[in-house]
Formats: structure tokens, sequence, C-alpha cells
């Protein structure tokens, strides 16, 4: 490649660059010095913290050992001995790689014998997993929905679900969060021919609500619309032995819901499913994006994963101990006086106000050996930003008890608890 623009400066030996000074229009330089400098002048640069261990309850942060509240490790799978055992024998067995995408290169027997569990294991007529679950809702949403069709999307839903509604030409409406009378006036007012699909996510990721599916449900089907959850924070979390939010409500057997969520949070692994109707899968297989061009996961992973739902279901105290901790940790913060936001979830928000406040109060368990990341906007509302807590089943009281002390200090030193 010849550089036909700009003067040539070496950096490292044998590699040669340029001065990008384009003819016309901005150099990527510019761009990125002028985008860079307006995250950090308004606060929004993020710079992920480093993890020296495995993510745990307790692990090693920027060289220092912490109480882990940050991680979606809700079942303590991200580093578990039955699930690395699994994962190993899986890629010693099968290989590192899946070879390419499965309608190529032909799909590895345990990507179908695990779709066929996680199938079992949610009571749906069929299952399909994708890389993640951000690419479950492009896949998903794109591949479902076409021109005609409406589809009806809770305000808070995730990035992923909006990302994935923009891939679709369907006609796009928003209802207001986990409102189902505001779903009515909004089918009711927006009548369509064609397939008419409910978006929700079953437990937002932000507040820790839960969806009122039971409702949401019910005004769907009188306008004959299916309803479509994005259980990414439910699933391994809600219902019995974790099989989600859906289950919790008695929605699991009905064919007008769909189930999509992460297999990056509880389950420790990562990857994507969507679960629902007998023919959803095979659709999937021809229309789903994410399915269509990109190479599946690795064998390690699928048995990591294929582990996690054995697991959960064989050792019930895993469920026990996460839900115990959270009503222990929710109680404790609220008896300080910190607003939790109601949530009924593992995801613990504690407010702080202003972003600044919720970043410092960050700053400051971290030197007392909490690590929790603070939110704010445009993540969450300008005056309700939060740091946000995951408890896990695998955190001990100690462990709780820990961050409550330490939440106890920086409330009183920053003035949001008396
Ligand atoms: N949906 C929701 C509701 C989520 O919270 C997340 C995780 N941020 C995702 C999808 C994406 O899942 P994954 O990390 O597996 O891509």
């Amino acid at each position: 490649i010849t550089p036909t623009q700009g003067k040539e400066t070496s950096r490292l030996p044998g590699m040669t660059t340029t001065t990008d000074v384009p003819a016309s229009g901005v150099s990527l330089s510019e761009r990125l010095r002028q985008d860079l400098a307006g995250l950090r002048e308004s606060g929004l640069l993020i710079s992920p913290r480093v993890l020296d261990a495995p993510q745990r309850a307790r692990t090693r942060v920027d060289g220092r050992e912490v109480v882990n509240l940050a991680s979606n490790n809700y079942l303590g799978f991200a580093d578990h001995p039955r699930l690395k055992e699994r994962a190993a024998q899986y890629l010693q067995q099968w290989g590192v790689g899946a070879g390419a995408v499965r309608t190529i290169a032909g799909t590895l027997r345990i990507h179908e014998d695990f779709e066929r569990q996680l199938a079992d294991f949610k009571h749906t007529g069929s299952a399909l997993v994708l890389h993640s679950g951000f690419s479950t809702n492009q896949g998903v949403l794109g591949g479902l929905l076409r021109e005609g069709d409406l589809v009806v999307s809770d305000e808070l839903n995730h990035a992923s679900i909006i990302d994935g509604l923009r891939l679709t030409k369907a006609t796009k409406k928003i209802y207001k969060h986990a409102d189902p009378a505001d779903l009515d006036r909004v089918l009711r007012e927006n009548p369509s021919e064609g397939l008419k699909l409910v978006v929700t996510d079953g437990v937002f990721s932000m507040d820790g609500d839960v969806a009122p599916l039971d409702k949401l449900v019910e005004v769907a089907r009188r306008y004959g619309a299916v309803t479509y959850v994005d259980d990414a924070h439910g699933s391994g979390v809600m219902g019995e032995a974790g099989r989600g939010t859906v289950h919790h409500f008695g929605f699991e057997y009905a064919d007008d819901v769909i189930q999509v969520g992460t297999l990056s949070k509880a389950w420790g692994g990562v990857g994507g499913y969507a679960a629902g109707h007998p023919d959803l899968r095979e659709l999937l297989i021809n229309r789903a994006r994410p399915y269509l061009f990109s190479t599946a996961q690795p064998p390690a992973v699928v048995g990591a994963l294929a582990a996690a739902l054995d697991e959960v279901q064989r050792d019930p105290s895993l469920m026990e101990r996460l839900w115990d901790n959270t009503r222990f940790f929710k109680a404790e913060l609220g008896r300080l006086g910190f607003d939790t936001l109601g949530s009924v979830t593992p995801i613990t928000p504690v407010v702080f106000g202003e972003a600044s406040a919720a970043f410092e109060a960050s700053r400051r368990l971290f030197d007392l050996g909490i690590f929790a990341v603070g939110l704010g906007f445009p993540t969450v509302p300008r005056d309700l930003a939060r740091i946000r807590n995951i408890v896990t089943a695998e955190h001990t009281r100690d462990d709780l008890e820990q961050a409550l002390s330490a939440y106890q200090q920086v409330g009183r030193d920053l003035g949001v608890i008396a």
C-alpha cells in the first residue's frame, strides 16, 4: 500500500504510518480527539477497572482485594469448578472452535444437545442458542418482524432491544414502563393486520423491578399479540431453579410467549437464547442474521453452560442462597436509610442523586474494599444516579456485612443517610 497523502513517519521498525490529513472532511485523529474530549468533559468517559483474578464474590481489582458487587454472576458460575470441569472435557473432546457458521460447516452435536436441554429446562417447544444476549435481540426481532407488523416496547427496555427494533420495518410504538393500561391504550390505538409483538424485559437491569407479566400477557392476548420477554436478568434468578420470569408467572408452556435471554449472566459463560413456539427455532435458523452469518460458540462454552443447567437443578441451595442474600442486603440497606427504589430482585440500586455523588461514592467504596459501579445520566434518570449492586449466591454474610458497613460510612460522609 502506498500512502497517497500526508507525511510518512516511522513508528516501529519496519512499520510506517502517515499523518492523516485528508484533502477534505475530518481526519480520524481529529474525530477521535474531539469525541474523547467531549466524553471526558461530560463525565461520560468510561475506562473499565481491571481484574487480576476470576469473577468471584471476592476478587482482586486494580491490585486490591475487594468484595465484588459489580458482576452479573448471580449463581457464582463464572468460576465454578463443575462448569470448568465440563468446559475442559468438551474442549478436549470437541476442540477449540466451532469451525464456521452452523448452516455452512454443520452444527456440532453438542450445540444441538444443549438446545434440547435448554428447551426442556424452560419447558418450551424449542430453543435456539446464539452468541450473546445482545445478538439474540438483533437476530430474533430482525428475523421475525417485517413491514406491516406492530411492535410495542416498554420505554425502559434494554439497548439491545432498541437496536434490534432498528433492524425491522415493523411499526414501532412505546408504552409506559411496566404499565398494562398504557399497553392496552397503545394496542387499541394502533390496529394492525400483521404480527403484533409486545416486548419487555423480564427483570429491568437498572431498577431491579420485575415486569408485571401476568397483566401484560393478558392485555396482549386481548389484541391477539405475542409477548416477547428478554429475561437476561431473570434467567437463573427468577422462578423455580431459575427457569425465569416467564416460569415465575406460569406462562412457560404458552406458544404466544417468546423467551429470549442471555447465557452470559447467571449461567456463567456467554451466549443468548430464544425459546418458545415449537417452530420458532427452525424459522430463526433460516432468518436470524447472527445465526446465519456468525460462527457458533466454542465447545468449552457449551460444556460450561450445559453443566450450569445441571448444577442449578442438582443444588437447590444455590437459589436459596441467592434469595437469602438478596433479602438480607436489601433489608439492611433500607434499615440504614438508603433508597433502593423498591427493587425486588438481586439487582440492588442505591440512589445517590447527582451522578457526581454516585461516582464519588463508588470511588470511596472501592477504597474501603467494595467494588460496585456508579451509574448516571443518560443510563439512568438525571436525579436518580446510583450505585448498582448485584447480590450473588456466592457472597457470604461476611462479604455483605463488610459492604453494608462501607455503605454506612460512605452514605454518612456524603450526607445521603443520617
Ligand atoms: N438484554 C438485557 C435486558 C440485558 O441486560 C443484557 C446485558 N447487558 C443483554 C440483553 C445483553 O446480554 P449479553 O451480555 O449476553 O450480550
